[in-house]
């Protein structure tokens, strides 16, 4: 238990039918109680978990700040383990912020971004799992991804991890206690025994790896750059895509003001199309800027809508923005996975699927220098920069990808569509028109066949979401088949046993029983105030 009373106001600023200020510590009751003016003039500790309506007066002042609903919550049924109170007042910034600057004159101390998430968490609340969960959950942009969130929340993932750490545990110690207790007649486990053991336990392991790279991608989302010279109609596409089904739009730490995320919903996965249709070049005092930007946001995206219009012929703009893509490594290596399905794609079979691409598809150290990519215009991703992609690299290069759409099918088509498949051979085409919708479905369907390379998309079960636990779970089966090496090659048991720890630490990771003090200021200080 920590020994400081802190307090937040818990919902977001702005103005609100109601507004919480949440307070948690040994000293909750006690500071905001005095605060509390209730009818009769009751200064005793009301019932726990329920509200007790009254007003809350500055103290020196006298003064009624707001009319409130106080639920005291004694420890340990709360969110932090800890007494927790918490005030509903009215939903303004400026009498919650009143009502805070009091709680902290009472002696209360001012929350840190997670402290209350954090304290459930040192109070074995939640685990770290789980507490990650909590702003999953807050975050969440589509429907699977906060079920996802709340199974993760719920302790589903933590379960999984549980068994496989107790499974490795359970070797260690039949290891260890021959090699501490020789003399205790403990006898020696043999490689035959231990293998199935080992292999049981990596099991678990991979089982949760299984579709951890899509769990992501319902958390992360799929960065899209929309790319093309200018008038093919990447505007327009970026906005028929939205109406077809918009996620639920958050903020992005670091947005720029000319630049809005759009969020679109591809079956669960937050599709983030970055718009800076607003930015004209005459409106760009350096136009370099935008076109670095583009590069950027091709750079950086998982998929790569490169579009061209279907009633003209293509142009030297058109050209030079393929060469720049390819010049950035897009659509080489390319494989073929598994055909496409759908009606309105032309030709080629899908390509550069998510195993397939890994590393494929990074720049060349001198693409920076190439010619200036002119004509590409609009969307970038450099908001990314500080986005919840922080611990996360892997994304991006094993599921980058490229569809060619040919625009404007709704006109007379003049495009050259044998030339462009003859520019990106493998990549998949579909045509559309913004105006009619015609192939917006087919062209969704493109993207999640590239992404998801003909997996099932969302189910029910449990999905490892977080790159930082599909990180920790690689490194665990990692150390679980070099221990299984050692066996193979009948080392002393010894190095089977430091492989075997460290996957066990690995696991711990994870649930959080062995991670490190600056991990977890890492993942608290992502919370937002309040949390
Ligand atoms: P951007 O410069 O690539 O972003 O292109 P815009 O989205 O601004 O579109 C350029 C022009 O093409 C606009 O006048 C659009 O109305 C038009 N346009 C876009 N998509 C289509 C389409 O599918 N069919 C037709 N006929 N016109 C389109």
């Amino acid at each position: 238990m920590q020994n400081d009373t802190i307090a937040a106001i818990g919902t977001p600023p702005g103005f609100g039918g109601i507004g919480v200020i949440r307070v948690s510590g040994p000293e909750a009751f006690p500071l905001v109680l005095p605060l509390l003016h209730r009818p009769g003039g009751h200064t005793d500790l009301p019932p726990s978990h329920l509200l007790t309506y009254g007003h809350i007066v500055d103290p020196s002042t006298y003064e009624t700040l707001d009319e409130v609903l106080v639920a005291f919550m004694c420890a340990p049924h709360t969110y932090t383990r800890e007494d927790v109170v918490e005030i509903q007042g009215h939903g303004g910034p400026l009498v919650l912020q009143r009502i805070l600057r009091l709680v902290l004159a009472q002696g209360a101390r001012m929350a840190n971004p997670g402290e209350f998430t954090l304290r459930a968490f040192l109070n074995g609340r939640l685990d770290l799992a789980q507490a990650e969960a909590v702003m999953d959950l807050i975050s969440a942009q589509t429907e699977a991804g906060q079920r996802l969130a709340m199974q993760q929340l719920r302790g589903r993932i933590s379960e999984q991890v549980q068994s496989a750490r107790h499974a490795v545990l359970g070797i260690i110690a039949r290891i260890e206690a021959s090699i501490d207790f020789p003399e205790e007649d403990v006898p020696t486990p043999q490689p035959a025994e231990l293998r199935p053991l080992i292999e049981m336990a990596h099991q678990k392991v991979d089982a949760l790896l299984a579709g951890s790279e899509h769990g992501r991608l319902y958390r992360q989302g799929l960065r899209t750059a929309i790319i093309g010279r200018p008038n093919v109609g990447k505007s327009s596409l970026l906005n028929a895509l939205l109406r077809a089904e918009r996620a639920i739009v958050t903020p992005v730490a670091g947005t720029t003001r000319d630049t809005v995320e759009e969020v679109a919903n591809l079956h669960g996965i937050p599709l983030h199309l970055i718009d800076t249709a607003g930015i004209t070049p005459s409106d760009d005092p350096v136009e370099q800027i935008g076109v670095q930007r583009s590069r950027a946001a091709a750079e950086s995206a998982d998929v790569v809508l490169l579009v061209f219009d279907g009633s003209e012929r293509l142009t030297g703009q058109d050209k030079r923005v393929s060469e720049e893509l390819r010049i950035m490594g897009f659509g080489s290596q390319s494989r073929t996975t598994h055909e496409p399905v759908n009606r309105n794609i032309v030709g080629a079979p899908l390509a550069g699927a998510l195993e397939t691409s890994t590393g494929a598809l990074k720049t060349p150290a001198g693409a920076l220098e190439a010619p200036l990519m002119d004509a590409i215009t609009n969307n970038h991703h450099d908001t990314y920069a500080n986005h919840e992609y922080a611990y996360d690299e892997v994304l991006s290069s094993s599921t980058r990808a490229m569809i060619v759409v040919v625009n404007k099918v709704d006109c007379p088509q003049w495009l050259e569509i044998a030339e462009l498949q003859s520019m990106w051979p493998g990549v998949p085409m579909v045509t559309t028109s913004t105006l009619t919708g015609a192939g917006l479905p087919e062209l969704e369907e493109a993207i999640a066949d590239l992404v998801l390379a003909g997996r099932t998309l969302y189910s029910e079960s449990a999905l490892i979401t977080s790159a930082r636990h599909q990180e920790a779970l690689r490194r665990v089966a990692e150390h679980l088949d070099a221990s299984l090496v050692s066996l193979e090659q009948a080392l002393p048991l010894d190095f089977v046993s430091i492989d075997l720890r460290a996957a066990y630490d690995g696991l711990g990771e994870v649930t959080g029983e062995t991670a490190s003090d600056d991990l977890l200021d890492r993942i608290f200080s992502e919370f937002c105030i309040g949390k």
